[in-house]
């Protein structure tokens, strides 16, 4: 069941087009990524999902209703973390709770989500001296108060240390778990690969893939790469000739061996045969890295 719906959504800020004829789905259940370079257009996507902004063009749906008309009762329905949201300074996150708590018609158990966070000990701490983790993860929390069935999150992980993105990678997807269909922004690759069952890749406004992380990279040319140091020399022929091989190079001692479909095991059956056996093997896939590259020409940070 898809429970977004945008299809050729158009806004301009005066001359610049900041999204150019969007149009995806999202299901129900999903952890649904878009993905693109500072300035692509993802946040006023969002922007215009949840009824903050009017889209000069297009048709949106979200749970079946119009986020231009019917904003309060998706207010009630998605919750919405967005960027540099900001809290008064002096206000504590129990405050924060209780207000954001005193919006909602179900509201989730306060303790229970600032526990499930991991900033329960933070109830009497004022905003601003909260570090820039513990804000962000108060902003998912007020996110997820109202008990949505949508929440959309954008740049959630930007500004923090590696061990609180992986905590709150693990938080998205508990929250997925219990029920909730995820929309996330994101420029990160290794986020939208670990996290997004699908993802829109948009660049200049513009939709320019759709599909599974895996699907992406597949898309860009499953090349691989396979690497060992060889315990005897090896004849290059045996390696060159097997239909999965594109390519074989030499770096110092190691054999480099590019190609598509099951390289890993067209390699070491061979090497086997011939009882060579392969020191130090490493095999590296093409990463949604490669494939955000190759489609938008653009690194990605
Ligand atoms: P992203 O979230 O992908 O970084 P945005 O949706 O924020 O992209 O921005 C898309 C484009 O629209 C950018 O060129 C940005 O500078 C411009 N833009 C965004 N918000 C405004 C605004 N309020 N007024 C004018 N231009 C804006």
């Amino acid at each position: 069941m898809d429970i977004i719906e945008v299809t050729n959504l158009h806004k301009r800020y005066g001359a610049t087009t900041a999204v150019d004829d969007v149009s995806f789905t999202v299901e129900a259940g999903e952890i649904f990524g878009i993905l693109g370079p500072n300035g692509a257009g993802k946040t006023t996507t969002v922007e215009c999902l949840t009824g903050l902004r009017a889209p000069d063009r297009g048709t949106l749906r979200v749970l079946g209703l119009d986020p231009g008309r019917d904003r309060g009762e998706l207010r009630q329905r998605v919750g919405v973390q967005l960027q540099e949201s900001r809290l008064p300074d002096r206000q504590t996150v129990g405050e924060a709770m209780e207000l954001y708590r005193s919006f909602y018609r179900r509201p989730a158990d306060g303790g229970r989500l600032l526990e499930m966070l991991g900033i329960a000990d933070k109830r009497t701490t004022q905003y601003r001296k909260l570090s820039g983790g513990q804000k962000q993860r108060l902003a998912i929390a007020l996110a997820l108060v109202g008990s949505p069935e949508v929440a959309v999150l954008d740049e959630l992980t930007t500004g923090l240390d590696p061990q609180a993105r992986r905590d709150t990678w693990d938080l998205v997807e508990h929250v997925r778990d219990a029920g909730v269909t995820v929309v996330l922004v994101t420029h990160f690759m290794d986020e939208a690969e670990r996290l997004c069952d699908r993802l829109a890749v948009i660049d200049s406004g513009r939709v320019t893939a759709l599909d599974t992380p895996a699907g992406l990279v597949a898309r860009v040319g499953a090349q691989q790469r396979v690497q060992f140091r060889p315990s005897v020399p090896v004849d290059e022929r045996l390696l060159t000739d097997l239909p999965e091989v594109t390519d074989l190079r030499h770096h110092g001692q190691h054999v480099v061996v590019t190609g598509t479909g099951n390289l890993l095991q067209a390699v070491t059956s061979v090497l086997a045969v011939h009882h060579v056996v392969a020191h130090d093997l490493r095999v590296e896939q093409a990463s949604l890295d490669d494939a955000f590259i190759t489609l938008t020409g653009r690194r990605s940070v």
